[in-house]
């Protein structure tokens, strides 16, 4: 490829000012246009490695922005980002020329160079220091950043391999994460990429390949789709906008190596994207596309009422195309979509705010965490130690109920979380509250959780069984010590016990017959006691395996109500009467059962169908294989194969546990009793 010239200099700057002019005054453009002519002046006949002329960077760079819609300060800004690096441009020049605000973006991205030269280690952990600095201060200089990084990687093929496999290697670590951790996936599924291509060349030219060959099948099946899809929903009076986004590559791979699957096991290539204006309107459509197309059962995620941690909504559903092949679709409203692709900077267009608030907004708690810290902690191998593993992951950031932060290692529980405040609130917890909500004290916490620990001093301490889930090696520590000092204290009151009654034998009173317990194959346990006397409360009649919670009555035993029963926050206002249940599965004879499922004939189907029935202990007495069930089959359809099980199933509720667990595997197409 030819490098640029001037006049590719020229036309790029004439676009970016057009595109600006779509949004910005006159006085802003001409704020961009003066950086420009600066900047190019500056960097007078510099060239980039590639032999085009240094401009052409800055001017793609600030291109990059474009679809964020920022305001002028940023493109300015991202024209001028290098000439305070390789020009004799100053701080004061840039200041007197295009005030404050212009200069000091351009000074903290300049900062965020030059640190290429120590160690590796020592570099990226000092560069995600300078960054996440930088970006609390004002997070339009992350976003210039990104856009330099991007660009650097779109020409990276220029510079010798060495650099290349160190610029690749910090980009995956570095600003990959940071993009994906502020929501801007437009800007990290390329540089993801890019990284990818350079770091593992060979599995990248693979699946280029692959994907490619796939390609001009895959894309008139996704064009017909569209099509039936977009005038499905017009029908039916609905303003949509369908379109199909190929996965990128790296996720593909990712989905390989974390799943186990091979290229062929992996069908959704292509995501369906189905934009309308409302909520209701999502909903809407979601029901004409399952009544038009067979639905994949066990596929369909409401991720409108229910975000996921970072925010992002949607709702998803598995369809079978025209011929045969599962195509996901993903409803959302034109605001959810652009609030996905964008990230922050969809924020910030819809509020016309500065950095200050975004900063201030829930979402980057996290990030005004930080800046605490860093007044905090004296030392910057401290700071840089804690940040590294939020950015990466390997933590959670959550709050006390007093919105103080809580550092705790990823996986972390609220029984991590209570012994994280104090030994005595792990001892006496009863449960939790994770933002405003009852949950099961194993569930994962995620950063920004805000949560609050019930704790009782009737408690009856901490449970063996909560060995199993607790994630910090202290919480464990904690547990185990309780452990042991109640075992000693058991085993001398029973010394103490047998020498005032020495003749008398150990008696156990029987478990009193339990009551209103809707599935007779689980009993509930009371603080991992299964004899206590409960009762179901009629409120909410819990029902297995609704997460359940214990009031401690007056004189009635334990009553039982759903961890989300209305009734909980009143009950709570005396948290010491609240104890821990859960439901148990009482051993039973077997029951043997015939299944039949009918799935899509790909590889490792087999193993995934029987894995279901293995990690429930579920014997598996006779099992065949039919063979190819020709089903409308086209070439490329892997065909359908019918798996026979004949299996012993301990109780109902497993079975049908089991029977659901099927229906949602991938390549399942129906699951039925013979
Ligand atoms: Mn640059």
């Amino acid at each position: 490829m030819k490098p640029e010239t001037e006049s590719d200099v020229d036309r790029d700057y004439e676009s970016l000012i057009a595109e600006l002019k779509g949004w910005l005054s006159g006085d802003e453009v001409g704020l961009v246009q003066r950086a420009f002519v600066f900047a190019r002046q500056k960097h007078g006949d510099q060239k980039r490695a590639s032999g085009a002329p240094y401009m052409i960077h800055p001017v793609q760079a600030a291109l990059i922005l474009v679809n964020f819609r920022l305001d002028a300060e940023t493109y300015a800004a991202s024209l001028l980002h290098d000439v305070l690096e390789d020009t004799d441009a100053t701080v004061e020049e840039l200041q007197d020329t295009f005030g404050p605000k212009v200069a000091s973006l351009v000074e903290s991205v300049t900062k965020l160079h030059g640190l290429n030269y120590l160690s590796r280690e020592e570099n990226n952990l000092e560069n995600v220091r300078k960054i996440l600095l930088a970006m609390a201060a004002d997070l339009r200089v992350v976003f210039i950043k990104l856009a330099d990084r991007l660009h650097n990687m779109r020409t990276l093929q220029y510079l010798s391999e060495d650099k290349q496999q160190r610029i690749a290697q910090e980009t995956m670590e570095i600003y990959v994460p940071l993009a994906h951790r502020l929501g801007i996936y437009e800007l990290k599924w390329e540089m993801e990429d890019l990284a990818f291509r350079y770091l593992n060349p060979d599995e990248y030219r693979r699946l280029a390949g692959l994907v490619a060959a796939k390609r001009a099948e895959r894309e008139a099946f996704v064009k017909s789709t569209i099509e039936q899809i977009q005038s499905l929903l017009e029908e039916k009076g609905l303003h949509v906008q369908v379109s199909g986004r190929p996965k990128n590559l790296y996720s593909i791979h990712r989905k390989m190596v974390q799943q186990g699957k091979t290229f062929e096991e992996i069908y959704d290539l292509t995501a369906l994207r189905v934009l309308v204006n409302t909520i209701p309107e999502c909903y809407l459509a979601l029901g004409y596309v399952h009544e038009a197309f067979t639905v994949v059962p066990g596929r369909v995620k409401d991720y409108i009422s229910l975000p996921k941690p970072n925010g992002y909504q949607s709702l998803h559903t598995t369809v079978l195309g025209s011929n045969g092949e599962p195509l996901e679709v993903q409803i959302r409203t034109r605001r959810m979509h652009e609030v996905d692709e964008m990230g922050v900077a969809a924020h910030w267009k819809y509020k016309e705010g500065k950095a200050a608030d975004l900063v201030d907004s829930e979402r980057f708690a996290w990030l005004r965490q930080m800046v605490d810290w860093q007044r905090d902690v004296p030392s910057s191998g401290e700071f840089v130690e804690r940040v590294k593993v939020d950015v990466f992951s390997d933590e959670v950031l959550v709050f006390t109920p007093k919105g103080d932060v809580i550092n705790l290692p990823a996986g972390s529980t609220p029984v991590d979380f209570a012994y994280h405040i104090h030994t005595d609130v792990g001892n006496n917890l009863v449960g939790a509250r994770v933002n405003d909500r009852i949950v099961p004290i194993d569930t994962e916490l995620v950063t920004g959780d805000r949560v609050q620990i019930i704790t009782s001093r009737n408690s009856g301490g901490p449970k063996a069984d909560w060995l199993r889930f607790v994630k910090a090696a202290s919480t464990k520590a904690h547990i185990r010590a309780y452990l042991r000092k109640k075992e000693l204290e058991h085993e001398v009151s029973e010394k103490v016990e047998a020498a005032e009654h020495p003749h008398q034998p150990a008696s156990h009173t029987p478990a009193p017959p339990r009551r209103g317990i809707a599935d007779p194959g689980f009993r509930i346990v009371v603080h991992g006691d299964p004899t206590l006397p409960v009762v179901v409360a009629p409120c909410c009649n819990p029902q297995y395996p609704d997460e359940i919670l214990g009031y401690v009555t007056r004189g009635r035993g334990v009553t039982i109500h759903r961890a989300d029963c209305v009734n909980i926050p009143s009950l709570a206002m005396e948290p010491e009467r609240l104890v821990e249940a859960h439901w148990e599965m009482i051993p039973r004879k077997m029951k043997e059962r015939t299944v039949v499922i009918e799935t899509l004939n790909v590889p490792g189907v087999l193993y995934r169908v029987s894995e279901e029935f293995a990690k429930r202990d579920i014997n598996i007495r006779y099992m065949k294989n039919a063979e190819h069930l020709a089903v409308f089959k086209k070439k490329g359809d892997p065909g359908r194969t019918q798996i026979k099980i004949v299996a012993e199933f301990p109780n109902d509720t497993i079975y049908h546990q089991t029977m659901d667990a099927l229906r949602g595997l991938t390549s399942v197409i129906s699951v039925r009793q013979q």
